[in-house]
């Protein structure tokens, strides 16, 4: 039955339309040969932190929290595939990046506890899920070009739909801007 008196809420870093694309034109034929069910092309996203079930009365605090961070932008790849045989997803992750990622999810996390919630931080591996449901991969190797510029997160409403998880998202948050050094006195 629906509960409007909480929401389920995560942060999650969203692919700008061309990068969400670029991600599935590149990974439609190891999806298909990993037999699993796809993540529509919408729903691509990098996790940041799970709240998971919220007192929708909270989320103006919430929010408000959220938007004293200001932590700075950052650029990493998508460069490593895996398949995470418990879960039995098809991942795509990046093999490094900058330390300015897990610094945002500590500072959401850090935001975030005063609200005492039902989720808090856990071990974070950053990846965007491809497909569920899937099989090992198969031997080959792929070529990736998916270069993602995170100049802003968002929070994220996931509504469980009969036909699989729906994300309305809620709000944005602009990261900081990397100042250049190039061209200053
Ligand atoms: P469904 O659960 O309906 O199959 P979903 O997993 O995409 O779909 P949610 O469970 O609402 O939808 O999860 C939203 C996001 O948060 C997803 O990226 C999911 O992987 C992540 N997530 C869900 N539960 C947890 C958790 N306990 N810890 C960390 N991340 C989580
Ligand atoms: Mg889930």
């Amino acid at each position: 039955m629906p509960d409007s008196a909480h929401l389920r809420l995560f942060f999650a870093l969203w692919p700008d339309p061309g990068l969400g694309q670029r991600i599935w034109d590149l990974t439609r034929g190891v999806v298909r040969a990993s037999g699993g069910r796809p993540v529509i092309r919408e729903n691509l996203h990098l996790t940041l932190a799970f709240l998971g079930k919220v007192d929708a009365a909270m989320l103006p605090e919430l929010r408000a929290a959220a938007a004293e961070l200001h932590s700075p932008g950052f650029e990493f790849a998508l460069d490593e595939l895996s398949f995470w045989p418990r879960s039995r997803v098809l991942v795509i992750q990046p093999g490094s990046c900058p330390e300015a990622l897990p610094g945002l999810v500590e500072g959401i996390w850090d935001a975030m506890a005063p609200f005492a919630l039902e989720c808090g931080p856990g071990k974070y591996r950053p990846h965007v899920t491809l497909a569920r449901e899937a099989g090992p991969l198969p031997l080959q190797s792929l070529q990736l070009q998916l270069s993602w510029q995170a100049t802003e997160f968002c929070l994220v409403s996931s509504v469980t739909d009969p036909g699989g998880a729906r994300y309305e998202p809620l709000a944005r948050y602009h990261l900081l801007q990397a100042t250049s050094e190039a061209g200053r006195e």
